[in-house]
């Protein structure tokens, strides 16, 4: 299993000399797992260069951590959903008012983008999270709910010997994961110099605990 951070910031993306090095784009990243699946973690403005990347995908899954929008800002610009080739799987957390896919519907329809949902072209399936664990590419898959405004769920993956965890709030996850505050105004800025990983044993969605340094699309 190999993860790959396309962007690791929180609330706002943040371009400019001051990131540089680190990355501007809001909370995804990018998971491959032993079979050649393809997950992502978030659709933050980071989606849009991944997207860029898997033309010839045809099938992939995506897991949302919550909806607050640093997280799924940059959902409508990802081209596999504009695929008619592509089938795209959304995972997220339960709903408090409305179900999950009527939120995701909603935010890809006017006024918030242009196109009505239903004239995205790839075949997409909304999913609310289940509690029991479930397959993804071969991969382990469990989330848990976390301590974050809103419904918002922590996910772990488990292939081939190697986790993957993203959270936003970690301290009260049950999957133990990096310590990554979310949505607030320090996550914003670049305090760590991340390493490059391959094999990662760790994906986070916070530039606090990044572990990979972002691909030069994301900059
Ligand atoms: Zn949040």
């Amino acid at each position: 299993m190999r993860a790959r951070i396309w962007g690791c910031r929180g609330s706002l993306a943040t371009p400019g000399q001051g990131t540089l090095h680190t990355g501007g784009n809001t909370s995804c990243v990018e998971v491959r797992t032993e079979t050649g699946a393809v997950v992502v973690l978030d659709a933050g403005t980071g989606i849009r260069p991944l997207g860029g990347t898997l033309a010839g995908v045809r099938e992939l899954d995506l897991l949302l951590t919550h909806l607050h929008l640093d997280h799924i800002e940059g959902l409508a610009f990802f081209a596999p959903l504009h695929d008619t080739q592509a089938t795209v799987r959304i995972w997220g957390p339960a709903q408090e008012d409305g179900t999950l896919a009527e939120r995701v519907a909603t935010w890809l329809s006017p006024p918030f983008f242009p196109l009505p949902f239903q004239q995205f072209e790839a075949r997409i399936e909304i999913h609310e999270a289940p509690a029991a664990e479930w397959q993804i590419g071969g991969a382990r898959v469990r989330c848990a709910r976390t301590r974050h405004p809103g419904p918002t769920l922590a996910y772990r993956l488990d292939d081939g010997g190697r986790s993957s965890r993203a959270s936003t709030e970690p301290r009260r996850s049950r999957l133990r994961p990096a310590r990554t505050p979310c949505c607030t105004m320090r996550s914003t800025r670049a305090t760590s110099t991340p390493r490059a990983s391959a094999g990662a044993t760790r994906a986070s969605t916070n530039s606090h605990a990044s572990s990979a340094r972002p691909p030069h699309g994301a900059r």
